[in-house]
């Protein structure tokens, strides 16, 4: 049985990913801090062949016992939420994933890099290819996630090169399902609460913006399979069906039949402008698409934020 770390295994992704490797017959250890992440995302495991430990992973990361698998998903993820902790982002992107592979090393495990479409930042190329390097402002208010995500790339490399260690790297697009946090900042959960509470949708700026929203059991089914490939270069994992943040919105107040009116608020900087992944290579080398289309996505999610409203 492969024992395997999930670190961030309390977040959104990181509970879903856990669930899917115990489903896989991985003995799985969840590391998180809880600052972004919550107990609640992984109340419901009763496995004994699952275990939680608290602890922030930008410190030194002790894990007993061998280990097979090292996935680090630690990170805020949200916007808001990079925003509100600049630093602990620059250093779990940067410390953490240092001391991640550093205990990979040592225990001879692949390790698993959760980066994100935001290393291709706004992007000047579109679709984008994982060929493409980006246009990132270093210095703007995005920069500490997305410069983060970069030099975590670049380290993930430089194991690999340096110590040979067996690394995979995702690039993760804009991802939605339930254990989105109600309050978590990003369109589509935004959108969900203001049109379950009958708020105004706030869209920031025109709405023209685009992007292209995977569904979360797509998601990741993909990194499962590029975790057990053979492909060390970047994988994009995302959905292609791209569509504007106004139509997201118009998309959620038909979905939840809402009277809520939609209000354009200040465009947000450096936002991109738009983003949509190209999957040649996932679909080539993992034999991976979405296959969840957005209407089914959206009743599941639908569904989990009802139930937490009303608890
Ligand atoms: N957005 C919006 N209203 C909101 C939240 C987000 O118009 O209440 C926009 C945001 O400006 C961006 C897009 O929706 O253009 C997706 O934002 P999100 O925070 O979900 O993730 P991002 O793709 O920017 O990381």
């Amino acid at each position: 049985m492969p024992r395997t770390l999930v670190t961030g295994g309390a977040g959104f992704l990181g509970s879903h990913l856990c669930e899917y490797l115990l489903r896989k017959d991985h003995e799985v250890v969840c590391m998180d801090n809880l600052i972004t992440g919550s107990k609640d995302n992984i109340a419901d495991i009763k496995s004994d062949k699952f275990q939680f430990v608290e602890h922030n992973v930008s410190e030194f990361i002790n894990v007993k016992g061998a280990l097979d698998y090292v996935l680090h998903f630690a990170s805020p993820a949200s916007p808001m939420d990079y925003l509100d902790f600049p630093i602990q982002t620059l250093k779990v992107g940067a410390l953490g994933t240092h001391n991640a592979l550093g205990l990979a090393k040592t225990k001879g495990a692949v390790f698993f890099l959760a980066s994100s479409a935001e290393v291709y930042g706004d992007p000047l190329i579109h679709p984008q290819p994982e060929k493409y390097w980006g246009n990132v402002n270093p210095i703007g208010p995005r920069g500490v996630y997305d410069e983060a995500k970069r030099f975590a790339e670049a380290i993930t490399m430089a194991y690999h090169r340096t110590h040979r260690l067996d690394t995979k790297i995702s690039r993760i697009f804009n991802t939605y399902g339930p254990r989105m946090r109600i309050n978590d900042g990003r369109a589509i959960p935004n959108f969900l609460r203001q049109a379950l509470t009958g708020k105004d949708v706030t869209i920031y700026g025109e709405g023209s913006q685009t992007r292209s929203f995977c569904y979360i059991s797509d998601l990741i089914e993909g990194i499962y399979r590029l975790l057990v490939s053979d492909q060390n270069a970047p994988v994009n994992l995302g959905s292609p069906d791209e569509m504007t943040v106004k139509e997201m919105a118009d998309k959620i107040l038909q979905a939840t039949n809402s009277a809520s009116r939609i209000a354009h608020t200040a465009a947000v900087e450096d936002d991109p402008k738009i983003r949509q992944p190209d999957i040649t290579r996932a679909k080539k080398y993992l034999n991976w698409e979405p296959v969840v289309g957005l209407d089914k996505g959206l009743r599941a999610t639908l569904k989990y934020f009802k139930e937490q409203l009303r608890t």
